[in-house]
């Protein structure tokens, strides 16, 4: 399957790429990871990437574009992919379907999680995440069992810098002005599913398989 999901910062997508993709076994494609990988690596697309993060912008098209054509050129993405976090506007979407077309294929599906906006400061506020292997954790929500450290490899468990409160609400604008779009341009497709992504995780993650029509 190759698919991708949409929403706003917040609304889960990194959460369910998570286990979707290992439910799907497909190769789970962060933008943001990469390039917050990137940017603790001290590489070159780092330095290009990170004034933009702190802001809360979108890092510019072209860096974008070729990061996540040579992601997945790569052998494991070859059969199938989740995309987390890309596209996010028009153009980075237009590119994506060229890509899949000189690849020969298309997308399968995108996933709409739809949470309003209050939830998502709320989420974002309190997420943690781990420094080593990248899971996601809530404060109230989903907090790990011991605090600070990381139930899956024992990592530190850090704040965002992009997720404070004032940035926060840029990216909540960059999303409304450039990502939400992507909703019209995908239903035009014929390939958008929408869910609604409030409720328990593993509540979510159910709805999700039922609409990419690999639910039980
Ligand atoms: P995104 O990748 O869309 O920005 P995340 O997956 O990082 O969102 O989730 C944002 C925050 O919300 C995290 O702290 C996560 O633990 C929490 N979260 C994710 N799904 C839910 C849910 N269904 N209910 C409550 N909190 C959730
Ligand atoms: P995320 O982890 O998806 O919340 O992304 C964190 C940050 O990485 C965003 O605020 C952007 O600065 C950058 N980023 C991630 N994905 C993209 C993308 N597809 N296009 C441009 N910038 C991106």
């Amino acid at each position: 399957m190759r698919a991708v999901l949409v929403g706003p910062p917040g609304a889960g997508k990194g959460t369910q790429a998570q286990i979707l993709a290992s439910e799907l076994s497909i190769p789970k494609v962060s933008t943001g990871d990469i390039f917050r990988a990137n940017v603790s690596g001290g590489t070159e697309l780092g330095k290009r990437a990170k004034s933009y993060m702190d802001r809360g912008d979108l890092v510019p098209d072209e860096v974008t574009n070729e990061m996540v054509r040579a992601r997945l050129g790569e052998p494991d993405a070859r059969e199938g992919f989740l995309l987390d976090g890309f596209p996010r506007n028009v153009a980075q979407a237009e590119t994506l379907d060229g890509m899949l077309k000189e690849m020969g294929t298309g997308l399968d599906a995108v996933l709409e999680l739809k949470v309003d906006e209050d939830e998502v400061v709320k989420r974002l506020s309190g997420r943690r995440s781990c420094r080593e292997c990248g899971r996601v954790y809530h404060l109230d929500y989903d907090p790990p069992a011991k605090e600070g450290v990381c139930d899956a490899c024992g990592g530190e468990l850090y704040q965002r810098d992009d997720d404070r409160e004032d940035v926060i609400r840029h990216r909540l604008q960059v999303y409304r002005e450039q990502t939400e779009p992507l909703v019209a341009f995908y239903e035009e497709q014929g390939v958008l599913v929408t869910i609604e992504a409030i409720g328990e995780v593993t509540e979510v993650t159910g709805r999700a398989l039922s609409a990419l029509g690999t639910g039980s």
